[in-house]
């Protein structure tokens, strides 16, 4: 007998073809979401969520007794996890390790009935993960700077990276910032595709050094932004689209226009139902760019300029 027709003859309610598993604990007290709660969530939002996140190495954050409990960033589902969650294998420190990948809606809700929370996902998909596809601007502001310096942040880093050529979207990361993705063609590899964000970073610091900085330190942001571009490596992760975050109420990571941001207040602005009712609405991804020759050199013009 499989673990999870065990469950099945509890007679635990089915999401997705998943048995939940104390479907009643509550994970966020305020406004109150138990676990049953978020797998039918995850139902519903799976074919938003699939959109960009299917195929891409997984991160997860599982909290198994919801938001006052313990949390484990969890890179290979371990023994217990629902087959649906399907895995892929990659060289690791360690040697080759397992790591779920989302397929379907089965696999997200698998993945909740272990307890997790957020869906982080690697900037390359699993036919490729030497081609990076995704790269990610994550605006860290210094805390106590309010939305509107990140959101205008965003919306200068749009701008400089279509200086260059390259059209973003903005994501809403459900915390204190906000994301600027670019989809990519897969023509590149990590190292390069890592120096060319580097660059940006240190270009958009070097034009503003009182509003950004290219390097991580805490301690000298001070009422600056960090511009990570540290997310556009071969083993990082950024939060998927529409993932809930394991913060007080219920965040999810939103996808939002260029032209709506402006009027946005916070980063967490948007609750399980109103992502769900958004879906990708307001938002056209742009089409895959290369970071080709022109891109580089228009860099490199840029920053002697
Ligand atoms: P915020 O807008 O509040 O910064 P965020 O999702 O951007 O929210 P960050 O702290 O900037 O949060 O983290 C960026 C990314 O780094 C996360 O999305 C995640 O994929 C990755 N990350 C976070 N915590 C860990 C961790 N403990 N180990 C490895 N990677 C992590
Ligand atoms: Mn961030
Ligand atoms: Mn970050």
């Amino acid at each position: 007998v499989t673990r999870d027709a065990e469950v099945n003859m509890k007679g635990d309610p089915k999401v997705a073809g998943i048995a939940i598993s104390s479907g009643d604990r509550v994970i966020f007290p305020r406004p109150k979401r138990t676990k049953l709660d978020l797998a039918r969530y995850y139902e519903a939002a799976a074919p938003l969520m699939l959109q960009d996140a299917a195929d891409r190495p997984l991160s997860l954050v599982r909290l198994p007794e919801g938001l006052e409990g313990e949390r484990f960033f969890q890179k290979h589902p371990g023994k217990g996890f629902p087959a649906a969650l399907k895995t892929v294998m990659i060289e690791d420190s360690g040697g080759p390790a397992p790591y779920g990948y989302l397929s379907d809606a089965a696999s997200i809700v698998a993945a909740v009935q272990m307890g997790t929370v957020e869906f982080h996902i690697r900037g390359a998909k699993r036919d490729r993960l030497d081609r990076p596809d995704r790269l990610v601007f994550d605006l860290d502001p210094d805390e106590g700077l309010g939305f509107p310096a990140v959101r205008r942040a965003a919306l200068d880093l749009r701008a400089l990276l279509a200086e260059l050529g390259l059209d973003s979207w903005a994501l809403l990361s459900g915390g204190k910032g906000v994301h600027l993705v670019i989809p990519l063609r897969r023509t590149v590899s990590w190292d390069t595709a890592k120096l060319f964000c580097r660059g940006v970073a240190e270009l958009a610091a070097a034009r503003e050094p009182k509003r950004f900085l290219s390097e991580m330190s805490k301690a000298r942001r001070k009422g600056r932004i960090f511009i990570d571009w540290l997310r556009n490596d071969r083993s990082a992760t950024a939060i998927a689209p529409f993932s809930v975050r394991a913060r007080t109420g219920a965040p999810v990571a939103c996808p939002v226009s260029w032209d709506e941001l402006p009027g946005l207040r916070r980063a967490s602005a948007f609750s399980m139902e109103a992502a769900l009712a958004r879906g990708w609405a307001e938002v056209t991804p742009p089409p895959a760019q290369s970071l080709n020759a022109a891109v580089v050199s228009a860099l490199a013009d840029a920053d002697r300029g």
